[in-house]
């Protein structure tokens, strides 16, 4: 679990993880405290830094997933070009306002190297498009933006919903963006395509960040 921020106030309304007594502690610690509370037999590694190019690959060196619950654009794209390298699956969410997306980026499992002694998610015999095909040279949100805490709620038990089935289902994803409308009271699927030109998975692949020495991360 990955995360740079401290638990401050205006958090409380939708990582309900955190409480008040709570402000001030660094999320990752303060989530992995929770978390191992309601499951002594789990065990977390909280990270409390914050994802870069640089830094992403020895973060996630042994993670045979990635969820992506973050809050800007330039780093779920780090993240969905590390995927893609290291053939994991991204499982993103996003929400703003009353609006909440949820999709998920399945690179090639069935050449992925070195893991026959890990468990193995569901062959998926073709790649799904990936954020970058998605949302291509969007920025995103800038700044503070407004967030319905229970639209967080409702999206984030989506992409819950999803990785299980994933994993423990067999799921295979589609290469589909959900889109929940809280204010209409609707969910689109938007069925999406890979670009042939993506930068992250095209032909012309932006330069790699698995650094010829990406060590594990130091516990
Ligand atoms: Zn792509």
């Amino acid at each position: 679990m990955c995360d740079c921020d401290k638990v401050v106030l205006s958090n409380l309304n939708r990582q309900v993880i955190h409480s008040s007594k709570d402000l001030g502690k660094k999320k990752a610690e303060s989530a992995k405290e929770k978390l191992e509370r309601l499951n002594p037999n789990c065990k977390i590694i909280a990270v409390c830094e914050k994802i870069t190019g640089e830094n992403a690959a020895g973060i996630f060196a042994e993670c045979d997933a990635i969820v992506d619950c973050l809050d800007n654009l330039e780093t779920r794209k780090t993240l969905n070009k590390l995927a893609i390298e290291r053939k994991i699956p991204l499982f993103h969410a996003a929400v703003e306002g009353l609006e909440g997306r949820v999709a998920i980026v399945v690179p090639n499992f069935s050449s992925r190297p070195g893991s026959a002694a890990r468990p193995r998610a569901p062959q998926v015999p073709n790649s799904t498009s990936c954020l970058e095909c998605i949302y291509g040279s969007a920025e995103g949100a800038k700044g503070e933006f407004p967030i319905l805490g229970s639209v967080a709620g409702a999206v984030g038990a989506m992409l819950a919903t999803e990785v299980f089935k994933f994993f423990a289902l067999g799921g295979k994803p589609h290469g589909e963006l959900l889109v929940y409308d809280a204010k209409q009271q609707k969910t689109t699927i938007i069925r999406t395509r890979k670009r042939p030109n993506c930068a992250a998975c095209g032909h012309k692949k932006a330069k790699s960040l698995l650094a010829p020495r990406a060590g594990r991360f130091k516990k």
